[in-house]
């Protein structure tokens, strides 16, 4: 405890010394955290392989390419984020300027996910930099050799008063969260996410909790037919479906659905997804090995459902007929299992789907527009796509994150830079003019006169 405490009173007043705030002090922050990333990248991609054999390609697309994206949007964009705002004033208030100073927060905790462990731990921590923010980052300690190469690249670089890393578990996490920081950005479980809000509670700190969910598919019988496989069949199996927003569930229309599943079987077997082809990673650990082989019901698998404990391979696995009260559809899978369910009718689909929480995200395959404005206005999602999946959160224009259990508040671009800022207001009055209105003693005609100047 005394350890993190120490951490946190340093990058406290070192915060307090106005050291993190001016935009170019965080722009060479972050041209040294690219830096750095991109000279280690060999040792980062030996990390990640050697943790869940996640292949040079994978890393590269959906971690650091996505890393050194945010990090030159950031830097292009920081003198207009960062840049006071004027904003009109209401004639009450006449003479005066009214001013928005997005301002940071202060002292950050960021705590990651191991799913895509470079860019679950970097992203934020971009977002708080740029923010002018001081950062404690503990990444997941599941993938350990991820872990200890994040932590190593930190501490060396950069001065633990503005930026550490923390590396463990639940003890350490557990006494970080006893601290008062002035921001917590957790991602991770529902579980865990109500535990990180509960503790930030006992501060009033604010949090972003990116969780998860079960994100629907839904496929009507206007889709195109051989997009949507492809679209799901990639989304799903990246990462061995160990992704926050990949498609859980498919819903298909019963019309389409014998199509549908013929061409998903026939697009896996093309993808040939192997630890050889470098096209597929193992499940993390043994205890989510458990977990996920509990889900399969044989009498449902029409594809895959090959195990191998010692190698830690789950393989692609479809499940047919499914219904929502199987154990399959009780919480998020997280791993390959893609359970397919149908319906006859769109609206008895759409209120399925809204009696599970809100997920943290929704794909929508159609050609129909009077469809697409159904779904949309009638489901609640975090974030998604029409006729995609996952692409959503590579347009950094779109803020990311969750709605209701699977998340508060959200980031990336400009939405990661209000995640960490806070937009103090400032009325900045003249001084060569004060009406009387407000001043005792009231009556009557002031009231008049206030209800003329308000138009009420
Ligand atoms: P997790 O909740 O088990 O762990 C996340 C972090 O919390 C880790 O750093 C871990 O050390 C810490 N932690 C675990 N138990 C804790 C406890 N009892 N007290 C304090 N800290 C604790 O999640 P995970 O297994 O790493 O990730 C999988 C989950 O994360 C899935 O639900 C997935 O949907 C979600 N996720 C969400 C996003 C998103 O952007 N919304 C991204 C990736 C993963």
């Amino acid at each position: 405890m005394e350890k993190f405490e120490k951490i946190l009173i340093a990058q406290r007043d070192y915060f307090g010394s106005q050291a993190t705030k001016p935009v170019n002090f965080r722009i060479t922050q972050l041209k040294r955290l690219r830096d750095v990333l991109k000279s280690n990248e060999t040792k980062m991609n030996d990390a990640i392989y050697a943790d869940f054999k996640k292949s040079r390609f994978d890393t590269f697309t959906n971690e650091l390419a996505l890393l050194y994206l945010d990090i030159d949007e950031a830097i292009r964009n920081l003198p207009k984020w960062s840049k006071r705002k004027r904003v009109g004033t209401n004639l009450i208030n006449f003479p005066a300027k009214s001013y928005i100073y997005p301002e940071p927060i202060g002292s950050s905790l960021i705590i990651g996910a191991w799913n895509y462990p470079f860019q679950l731990s970097f992203a934020p921590v971009i977002a708080a930099i740029a923010a002018g923010n001081t950062v404690v980052l503990k990444p997941s300690e599941v993938p350990s050799a991820t872990s200890a190469i994040i932590s190593q690249i930190v501490n060396d670089t950069f001065d633990k008063k503005y930026f550490y890393v923390v590396e463990g578990g639940v003890p350490e996490t557990t006494e970080l969260l006893k601290l008062k920081w002035d921001k917590i950005f957790f991602t991770g479980s529902v579980p865990v996410g109500k535990i990180v809000y509960k503790a930030a509670a006992e501060n009033l700190t604010p949090v972003t909790l990116e969780l998860g969910g079960k994100s629907p598919a839904i496929v009507t019988s206007k889709a195109d037919i051989n997009l949507a496989v492809k679209r799901i069949v990639w989304g799903k199996f990246l990462n061995a479906g160990q992704t926050c927003i990949a498609p859980d569930y498919v819903i298909v229309d019963e019309a389409v659905e014998k199509e549908f599943i013929s061409k998903l079987v026939k697009r896996i077997e093309e993808m040939k997804f192997s630890f050889e082809n470098e096209n597929y990673v193992q499940i993390i650990n043994e205890k989510n090995m458990d977990r996920l082989s509990k889900l399969l019901e044989e009498d449902k698998i029409i594809y895959g459902g090959e195990i191998d404990m010692d190698k830690r391979y789950f393989s692609p696995t479809v499940m047919r007929d499914v219904s929502f009260d199987d154990k399959v559809m009780q919480d998020e899978i997280f791993g390959p299992i893609l359970p397919i369910i149908s319906y006859s009718n769109l609206d008895d689909a759409i209120r399925r789907i809204k009696q599970l929480p809100k997920p943290l995200s929704c794909y929508l395959f159609t050609k129909e527009s009077g469809t697409k404005r159904k779904v949309l206005r009638e489901l609640s999602f975090g974030g998604g796509a029409v006729n995609d999946t996952i692409m959503h959160i590579t347009n950094s224009k779109l803020p990311f994150g969750g709605v209701g259990s699977s998340g508060i508040g959200n980031y990336h671009g400009q939405a990661g830079f209000d995640a960490f800022t806070h937009n103090k207001s400032v009325l900045d009055k003249g001084t060569w003019f004060d009406p009387d209105f407000k001043y005792p003693p009231y009556s009557e005609k002031k009231i008049k006169w206030l209800r003329w100047l308000l138009r009420i």
